[in-house]
């Protein structure tokens, strides 16, 4: 029987908990614009209103992302910015990607918390050596998310397996993304746990590699019964601590 070795997580919805926003991303995502705009009017360059970069962003990005549902070609968030820039007289040399994220900052959003169930279970996993790590859709990168893992005191549990869509280039399901988290924990398919909320990029992403695939259930997400029906998990949970028997039957030396 193969040794549990790695749990890989998706990150939103499966730890974040994103129901209890307090909406006060606009303000927000105002002021990030604002930052860069100055750094940009520092360098001599007349960039858009950070208003007009708050309207136009929403319209972008939607379109970005209906394509790469379609292609599995991850969006990049600091690309889609830097490309409206762009096309507002600002050329691509005033800004690289770091000095763009310098800037522009990216932080938890306010109000949104990881669930309850989530540090306590992976305080049990690392005292058992269990490698951990998060395989994310997000159009972020990884030094972006790492921001708000560490407001949400999660950053310790994956320093070593912070892995994002917008970095790798695809999303979830596409094989590449959980392959790069299974290179960088240096472990194989049958020795890894997936845990993630969505039926398709997460459950049938992670069996499609080889894992054992936990699809956690979450009460503000509607889930369509073809879905339902089509993809079946190997363990279904609501909270975390429902993980440990079905570890305990897969893997019974984990602990
Ligand atoms: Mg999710």
């Amino acid at each position: 029987m193969a040794p549990l070795k790695a749990i890989l997580f998706d990150m939103d919805d499966t730890l974040i908990d994103w129901s209890q926003g307090d909406g006060s991303f606009h303000q927000l995502e105002l002021e990030r614009f604002q930052s860069v705009c100055d750094y940009l009017v520092g360098l001599g360059y007349t960039p858009p209103s950070p208003a007009w970069l708050v309207e136009q962003l929403p319209q972008r990005a939607e379109r970005a992302w209906k394509i790469a549902h379609e292609t599995l070609i991850s969006p990049h968030l600091p690309q889609l910015i830097m490309d409206m820039l762009f096309e507002a007289g600002i050329p691509n040399t005033a800004l690289d990607v770091p000095t763009f994220i310098e800037y522009y900052g990216w932080d938890a959003a306010p109000g949104v918390m990881p669930f309850r169930d989530v540090p306590p279970a992976l305080d049990i996993f690392v005292q058992h050596g269990i490698q951990l790590g998060i395989v994310t859709n997000a159009y972020q990168t990884a030094p972006m998310r790492q921001r708000e893992l560490k407001t949400q005191s999660l950053w310790h549990y994956f320093q070593h397996c912070l892995i994002t869509a917008a970095d790798v280039g695809r999303l979830k399901p596409h094989p590449s993304i959980f392959q790069a988290a299974l290179s960088a924990l240096n472990v194989q398919p049958h020795e890894t746990v997936f845990v993630g909320d969505n039926l398709v990029a997460d459950v049938l992403g992670s069996q499609r590699m080889g894992m054992k695939a936990v699809w956690r259930k979450v009460a503000h997400h509607h889930y369509s019964q073809a879905t339902q029906e089509s993809i079946l998990p190997d363990a279904t949970i609501t909270d975390f601590t429902q993980l440990f028997p079905h570890l305990d039957a897969w893997f019974p030396a984990w602990r």
